[in-house]
């Protein structure tokens, strides 16, 4: 599903997010950078040991909830990887939808920076975090979207979905969006 927001495409799909050919993938990670299952150990699997080595060597310190950084991508289709740490679901009300919003806000303004007109999300926090896929969608669509408005770049977002039920998700509410 695709819909435009001025010059700006904003796509959801249902597939692999390590398969993408983009100017730049963003990880689920973890606050430690220390690797793991779901999005972040397929993406550093399919990236090879450089993901590994930039984020020891540029971020020893790991990055806090909420923020985003940059690495080069080794293997992967993309010149970037952004690793965002999502909020671990706590209930929804210690701050998680306004950190999960500064994911990927974050990672949009890194896009600028780097010059990257084609960015590919997974849906983050929406696994081991446990953040319900309805309210994830909603939020993380919602930010994107005010983004792409106000900003009128980058050229495309993707949303990379696991699965039918969070693709599902996603689509009802980027259908109620554009009513
Ligand atoms: P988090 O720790 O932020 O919850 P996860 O990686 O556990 O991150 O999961 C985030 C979302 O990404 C989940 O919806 C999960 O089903 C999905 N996911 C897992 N692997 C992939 C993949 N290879 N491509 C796209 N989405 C994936």
């Amino acid at each position: 599903m695709v819909v435009q927001f001025g010059k700006c495409r904003l796509e959801i799909v249902q597939g692999d997010i390590t398969q993408q050919k983009v100017d730049a993938i963003v990880n689920a990670a973890n606050s430690a950078l220390a690797g793991g299952g779901g999005v972040d150990g397929a993406l550093h699997r399919a990236a090879g040991p450089t993901l590994m080595n930039e984020t020891r060597a540029l971020y020893p310190e790991g990055c806090p909830t909420g923020s985003a950084v940059a690495t080069t991508a080794g293997r992967l289709n993309a010149k970037y990887v952004f690793h965002t740490v999502g909020p671990v679901w706590k209930g929804g009300t210690s701050g998680e939808p306004d950190q999960l919003a500064s994911c990927y806000q974050t990672c949009l303004e890194l896009a600028r920076e780097h010059s990257c007109q084609s960015v590919a999300f997974p849906a983050v926090s929406t696994g081991v975090y446990g953040y319900p896929i309805d309210l994830a969608a909603s939020s993380s669509l919602k930010i994107v979207r005010r983004f792409l408005i106000d900003h009128q770049t980058p050229e495309l977002v993707r949303f990379v979905l696991f699965g039918e039920g969070a693709y599902g998700a996603f689509a009802r509410v980027l259908e109620s969006m554009t009513e």
